[in-house]
């Protein structure tokens, strides 16, 4: 399994961070999860094109997880008519303003795209890609995704609560030790909150994702503490991890 990360900024992007979107790939299938930026040219750089997405998961409806969705599902509609990526969207409303922009843009949404809304619980399975989805308290509706694949085990947090979101969010969906991989996001409070629930249910390695340059100097201070015992990397664009 493979994740690249297309985008890692927080709400704003920075000059070498674009916003959340993230490339999953588990043997030859390929996911994207958040869309906060075109992934197209990204895809296209490396070779592939959006005929290559099996499923999209946007966590939650904030512009910096959704904004790609438009020019994505503009050039599905009229130039990639053979891609079929399964998109869940966390509100279907989404889906409406699509129609809006693409009838102005391209002619209209092509009717065969598919979209579903996301609903916490198990979500979403192919045989190669488990996704079960959890709510947050950032939004109404919004939501992390712990991936299963090849035996391995992802959480992506997506946006959780200012203030407590890591000792009451990611506290809930971390309830056992040794997950692969955690995905967590910092643009909502100071890194060292993730310090009490890390130490709880340590996983074997994190990212520190979405991080504001505000709490920069505690996405450090946290790295830090917690390593060698949790291997610790900052996500910035074009970053690789392979589990
Ligand atoms: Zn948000």
């Amino acid at each position: 399994m493979k994740i690249t990360f297309f985008g890692s900024s927080h709400g704003v992007p920075e000059p070498n961070r674009s916003c959340s979107c993230a490339l999953l790939e588990v043997s030859e299938r390929k996911y994207l999860i958040d869309i906060g930026m075109d992934p197209v040219p990204e895809l296209i750089r490396r070779g592939m094109t959006p005929k290559d997405i099996t499923a999209v998961f946007i966590t939650h409806a904030h512009g910096d997880h959704t904004n790609g969705l438009v020019p994505f599902a503009d050039i599905c509609s009229w130039y990639f008519k053979e891609a079929d990526p399964l998109i869940f969207v966390p509100e279907l409303r989404i889906v409406d303003a699509l129609k809006s922009w693409t009838k102005i843009t391209c002619g209209g949404l092509r009717e065969s795209l598919r979209f579903r809304e996301v609903h916490e619980g198990a979500l979403y399975d192919d045989g190669t890609v488990q996704v079960t989805a959890l709510a947050t308290r950032h939004t109404e509706n919004a939501y992390a995704y712990m991936i299963r694949a090849e035996g391995k085990r992802v959480l992506f947090t997506g946006d959780m609560k200012g203030g407590d979101g890591p000792t009451a969010d990611f506290a809930r969906f971390v309830t056992e030790d040794g997950i692969d991989l955690a995905v967590a996001e910092c643009a909502h409070f100071d890194a060292m909150q993730y310090l009490e629930p890390l130490r709880a249910h340590p996983p074997k390695r994190l990212c520190i994702n979405h991080y504001s340059r505000r709490y920069l100097e505690s996405c450090c201070r946290l790295k830090s503490t917690v390593e060698p015992d949790i291997p610790t990397l900052l996500a910035t664009d074009g970053l690789e991890i392979r589990l």
